[in-house]
């Protein structure tokens, strides 16, 4: 007997190029124990049968980037380019409360698994007080997504409040606090970082950074060179051409970092991204709305650099919804070279997937759907209006299907979406409870001065 076996689906295995097939997928145990084409050999008696007609069944999609409590500052401030944003974001650290990003957080999720996401990498750096990074780990605990919770530190800059900035002894007890305080498992895993280097870490930080996490067997995430400012202000402080190629001077690139934005990266920053084993999550929807400028990513991917996706804060991108951000991905990369055939959606799926779990270092977990991975599974119903009808799956998955079309979602083995209901989750409570924080949330930030 099996915990589920799923039939008569169009399955994605995203293990190789363009592979598509009619079959089956057996889960035993929240792992895949068998995978096949047309109709399983043997069904027992006692099998939980999904049958998954109509629907294309993929693996969950990796939202390699976001900041979870930021739903509750959708559509706040629209018009700024990144330096004065960043100003109000970090100035939000002087009233957020941990239950702001419990609430926020849980909401986030919610969006996050509609949309079919299955695991994200959630870069926390704004820390008034311990509890708040807590209360967000809560958050995701409670939603059933798979996580990498990414605290990361500043130390300095003119625009980070007080409440917020630490020297690195006292961010690295606190985060040994947290990893004292969580298992860590294939479920939860952590990383560490600078948040936004160099406009809000000192050297001596990074000095420090890649020895905590090389201590700790933990990863590294940061933004990278996400607008032209960034770059400006490594010139000026330390003289160097770029943001990459600075954090290289402190060992901070390598095969356990993910390099959020990587917008502004030199020729051969990217070839060190590749030297060293660096990922980037690319958020090509925070990219737009923030007028940060285009990624580099067709390059990247000719170099070999493995690129993730993420759809960044809601307050940068109004959404967590991953499908819109495949799509935008997809579709500015055509525009910004003026050639409609230079990524193709076969790769741009596959940033989704397993160029997601790979950054996060999950790629013997999840990102794929091969025998002994955990079953982190989506169905997508292709058989509505929008999508049919159907001539290339792989097209339609990134340019016709929408995060509503997303039926079924399975986490480990677990069902915490079964035809559209949150299986595990209290949808109108989540709301409620979002509201009252945003309210509070803007009550405080509306007495602030920017
Ligand atoms: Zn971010």
């Amino acid at each position: 007997m099996s915990d589920f076996l799923i039939t008569n689906a169009l399955i994605l295995p995203m293990t190789e190029a363009r592979q598509s097939f009619s079959g089956y997928v057996r889960v035993d145990n929240g792992v895949i124990a068998d995978i096949g084409a047309g109709a399983p050999l043997k069904t027992e008696e006692d099998d939980f049968v999904i049958d998954a007609a109509g629907c294309v069944l993929m693996p969950g999609l990796v939202n390699a980037h976001t900041h979870l409590y930021q739903v509750l500052l959708r559509a706040v401030w629209e018009d700024l380019e990144l330096m004065p944003w960043l100003k109000r974001i970090y100035g939000c650290a002087r009233v957020l409360r941990p239950e702001h990003f419990y609430a926020g957080s849980l909401l986030g999720c919610a969006e996050a698994i509609r949309s079919g996401v299955t695991t994200l990498c959630e870069h926390n750096f704004l820390n008034p007080s311990p509890n708040c990074a807590f209360e967000t780990i809560r958050a995701i605990q409670d939603s059933g997504l798979r996580a990498v919770f990414a605290r990361t530190i500043m130390d300095a800059g003119e625009i980070v409040p007080e409440c917020t900035k630490e020297k690195p002894e006292q961010a690295f007890r606190r985060i040994e606090e947290i990893l004292a305080r969580h298992e860590r498992n294939d479920q939860l895993q952590f990383m560490t970082g600078p948040n936004t280097p160099p406009i809000n870490t000192t050297p001596g930080l990074l000095r420090e950074i890649r020895r905590f996490a090389d201590d700790k067997s933990i990863g590294i995430s940061a933004h990278v060179a996400e607008s032209k400012s960034v770059v400006e202000s490594v010139r000026r402080q330390h003289g160097k051409n770029g943001v990459v190629e600075f954090l290289h001077e402190f060992g901070i690139p390598g095969p356990n970092s993910i390099f959020a934005h990587s917008v502004h990266v030199s020729k051969d920053e990217i070839v060190l991204l590749k030297q060293t084993g660096s990922s980037v999550s690319h958020n090509p929807v925070s990219n737009m709305m923030l007028g940060d400028g285009v990624a580099p990513v067709v390059e990247m991917l000719r170099q070999g650099v493995n690129v993730a996706l993420g759809t960044d804060g809601a307050a940068s991108n109004h959404s967590q919804d991953l499908f819109d951000t495949i799509k935008a991905a997809s579709l500015l990369q055509k525009v910004h070279h003026q050639d409609a055939g230079v990524i193709d959606p076969c790769s741009v799926l596959r940033m989704a997937t397993a160029g997601g779990a790979k950054a996060l270092g999950l790629e013997s977990v999840c990102g794929t759907i091969e025998v002994g991975k955990r079953a982190d599974l989506i169905l997508v119903d292709l058989d509505t209006i929008h999508n049919q009808p159907m001539n290339d799956v792989f097209s339609q998955i990134v340019h016709c299907a929408k995060a509503s079309d997303v039926r079924t979602v399975m986490i480990n083995g677990e069902i915490v979406m079964q035809d559209r209901h949150l299986t595990g989750l209290d949808e109108k409570k989540i709301l409620a409870d979002a509201k009252i924080a945003n309210r509070d949330l803007m009550k405080r930030v509306n007495a602030l001065s920017f």
